[in-house]
């Protein structure tokens, strides 16, 4: 099969949807890989990798994408790309087209085939093309959080892990999934003092067990997310109500509870936020400030750490990506479980019924 790999377009992207590494997989299973020009080169993959690995270097991204059968993306297609596809070619790329009409309506004109990587299942229900960045902002929320509560950042001045004679930071994570988890081992490891909410049980006993009686955890409601917000530093919010907006779990008026200069990551921002004060930002100006709480909320945390991104994403796609290069794409859907999940537009007709009911489309 004919596989292509343009550089992403979208502003501030620098992740790559296929590595030398994968290149060298596909190419050593008898696939062509055709890569754009400098298409890894902000992440360390220089074109010269990707020839090692196989792949012929174009420079023009139309050419890669008309010629390819198979073409595999990190973002959404933007409009030119939209308009380079057609009818007898698989796009396999980050979608999100419930939040997208326009997008929507490009990739149904196109005819093509869509498959996205955040409705992909596995054997679980779980969302295995979405956990890796679940893992990587989850990590990077304590970092960031950590660096907030600097003085010159207008932090309080707390060390997260405290030293020898004085107490460790409080941090305080509300949702215990994927991000939650992650944000629980890397507070852990700096030695604050870590204390997680969630509203599941089975979940809370599960991280309970997997974390030695270490992490403190607490069943959410609101008498103890307003008891634990009075003492947090760093407060991370990583809830998920799947399909919905997040909940708003912290009010302005509970900003009034905690010690000026702690600090909220809203990681869930990108589902709008769980507190009531927050609002999206960039990795250019990351930060502000309401009631004395500093305030992080950047929408796309793993564009900061691109590297390690790609790196996960990409371990995580392979397996599918090998399985739509082998196979009629059809073939590759039932084959692997739950990868069916992951079509979401195929031959002019929306094939997801999250899309279709958001658009009041035919499904
Ligand atoms: P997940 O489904 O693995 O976990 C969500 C958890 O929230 C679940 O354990 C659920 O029980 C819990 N929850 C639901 N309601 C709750 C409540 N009222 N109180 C406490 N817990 C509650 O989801 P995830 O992969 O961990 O993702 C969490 C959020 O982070 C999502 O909104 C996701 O889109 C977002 N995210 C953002 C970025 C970013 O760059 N900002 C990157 C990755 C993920």
């Amino acid at each position: 099969m004919r596989v292509g790999v343009p550089k992403e377009i979208k502003n501030h992207e620098y992740r790559v949807g296929m590595t030398p590494m994968g290149v060298r997989e596909l190419t050593e299973q008898g696939h062509q890989v055709q890569v754009e020009q400098n298409a890894g080169a902000a992440v360390g993959f220089s074109d010269a990798d990707y020839e090692q690995a196989g792949a012929v270097i174009v420079d023009d991204p139309r050419a890669v994408f008309t010629w390819a059968d198979l073409i595999v993306k990190v973002k959404e297609p933007q409009p030119d790309e939209c308009s380079w596809l057609s009818a007898d070619q698989v796009l396999f790329t980050y979608l999100h087209l419930a939040a997208d009409r326009q997008l929507t309506d490009a990739l149904l004109a196109s005819g093509c085939t869509a498959i996205g990587y955040e409705t992909v299942e596995d054997q679980h229900g779980g969302l295995p093309l979405l956990a890796p960045m679940s893992e990587v902002a989850g990590r990077m929320a304590v970092q960031a959080g950590a660096h907030c509560l600097e003085k010159a950042q207008g932090g309080r001045g707390v060390l997260l892990g405290g030293v020898p004679g004085v107490s460790p930071g409080r941090v305080m994570i509300i949702g215990g999934g994927v991000v939650g988890e992650n944000a629980a081992r890397i507070a852990l490891g700096m030695g604050a003092q870590v204390c997680l909410l969630d509203k599941s049980i089975a979940r809370l006993r599960q991280l309970d067990e997997r974390f030695n009686g270490e992490l403190i955890t607490l069943y959410s409601t609101q008498e103890n997310i307003e008891q634990q917000l009075a003492q947090a530093d760093l407060v991370i919010g990583a809830v998920l109500l799947p399909g919905a907006a997040a909940p708003k779990l912290v009010t302005r008026g509970m900003l009034g509870l905690m010690r000026p200069g702690a600090v909220l990551v809203d990681v869930a921002i990108d589902q709008g936020g769980c507190f009531e004060t927050s609002r999206p930002t960039t990795h250019a100006d990351p930060v502000f400030e309401v009631d004395g709480i500093i305030h992080y909320c950047v929408a796309n945390m793993p564009g900061a750490v691109a590297r390690t991104a790609t790196l996960a994403l990409t371990n995580a796609t392979l397996p599918y990506i090998e399985a739509l290069a082998q196979h009629e794409w059809r073939r590759a859907l039932q084959d692997i479980p739950g990868f069916i999940h992951g079509l979401n537009i195929h031959s002019g007709r929306v094939a997801c019924a999250g899309v279709a009911a958001a658009f009041d489309m035919p499904f």
